[in-house]
């Protein structure tokens, strides 16, 4: 059982190769500094001091790893928006620039499923994800270089202009591919972006709508996809997108299945609205339906008033409590002792209550 697969099959999954061959979700982790001192089960005062002056540290930062995080949704970057998802790349710059600037810290889609958020103490981490793998998102010039206004032109911009603030996002790809249709001009986008640190996720082949379609229909269009992009990069997808934010009849068709050899197993399963994500450590963390948030300002007589990504970002604003604030330490969930129910119990040994 390879650690990659357990990866993708979710965390429960992941604890569980973790008796069996001892590879953690925090596998990759240069440091792992867990241990007994911070299980808080006895061990030497050495131990006991090391774990009160790490819960010291969290308290410090006002550590929150069990709040929300942000997974905000965006399509095309494009200077005449036709569609509502649009957003200008003038729109984008100055949403990025925010966060930025408000302490969050980007990690990948992949990242978050797994609970392996690196993200300084203090800082809070967001998921940027982007779907449908249109040129506006991605194109290389004839150096390699991401074109100018492109998405990934301005995250990487952004992370320049404010050290810290990581380029790194999810792309939900289906065949469209950024507009490309050779095989080895498909394979030079997705190499590029894993190269660069970028997660490449599955948002379905042909972009069907899942809601209606047989349990073979819908697993078909999820393992096409998911063939593809292993076949591209030769690495499984660990995240799935719903196109259009619609679940199959049967929820857990899109988490888990299959279609011939080709199967998937995926660590979390995103929608379409409307809400900040759960911690991955929280008990209200479900795999099979993730929230996301829609890139937007607040529209007057619009959901956008409430649901978009401008009015999310002030909430969790004057609502620092709710937001998830790390401690710096990967290997630890931190939060303030009252906290405690909310925790999801196969944490346990990894809880820094304070
Ligand atoms: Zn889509």
């Amino acid at each position: 059982m390879s650690c990659r697969k357990v990866g993708a099959a979710g965390l429960a999954a992941a604890l569980a190769c973790a008796a069996l061959t001892g590879c953690m979700p925090w596998e990759d982790e240069p440091e792992k500094k867990i241990g007994a001192a911070a299980k808080g089960q006895g061990g030497t005062t050495d131990q006991a001091a090391v774990r009160r002056e790490k819960a010291a540290r969290a308290a410090k930062v006002k550590a929150n790893e069990l709040g929300q995080i942000p997974v905000m949704m965006y399509h095309r970057v494009v200077d005449k928006p036709t569609a509502p998802d649009d957003r200008t790349p003038g729109q984008f710059r100055k949403e990025l620039e925010r966060m930025a600037v408000e302490g969050y810290v980007p990690i990948t889609a992949a990242e978050y499923v797994r609970g392996r958020i690196g993200v300084p103490a203090g800082r809070h981490p967001v998921v940027l994800t982007f779907d449908d793998a249109s040129p506006a998102q991605l194109t290389l010039d004839g150096t390699g270089t991401p074109v100018p206004n492109t998405a990934v032109a301005i995250l990487q911009e952004v992370a320049r202009k404010h050290p810290g603030f990581r380029p790194t996002a999810t792309f939900y790809v289906t065949r469209d591919l950024f507009g490309k249709t050779t095989p080895e001009e498909q394979t030079q986008m997705l190499t590029w972006l894993r190269e660069n640190g970028f997660d490449v996720g599955n948002h379905t082949y042909g972009h069907r709508n899942l809601l209606g379609l047989s349990k073979k229909e819908a697993m078909t269009e999820i393992a096409k996809g998911h063939e593809l992009i292993a076949e591209l990069t030769g690495t499984d997808p660990v995240t799935l997108a719903l196109p259009y934010g619609n679940q199959p009849s049967t929820t857990t068709w899109a988490l888990k299945g299959g279609m011939g050899d080709v199967s998937y197993a995926y660590g979390g399963v995103f929608r379409a609205g409307y809400t900040p994500g759960p911690s991955p450590f929280s008990k209200d963390f479900d795999p099979v339906n993730l929230p996301r948030i829609r890139s937007m300002d607040k529209v007057k007589k619009d959901d956008c008033a409430r649901f978009c990504s401008t009015a999310w970002l002030d909430w969790l604003k004057a609502n620092p409590g709710e937001r998830y604030t790390s401690d710096g330490d990967v290997a630890t969930v931190a939060y303030a002792k009252f906290k405690a129910p909310f925790m999801a119990s196969r944490f346990t040994p990894y809880a820094l209550p304070y």
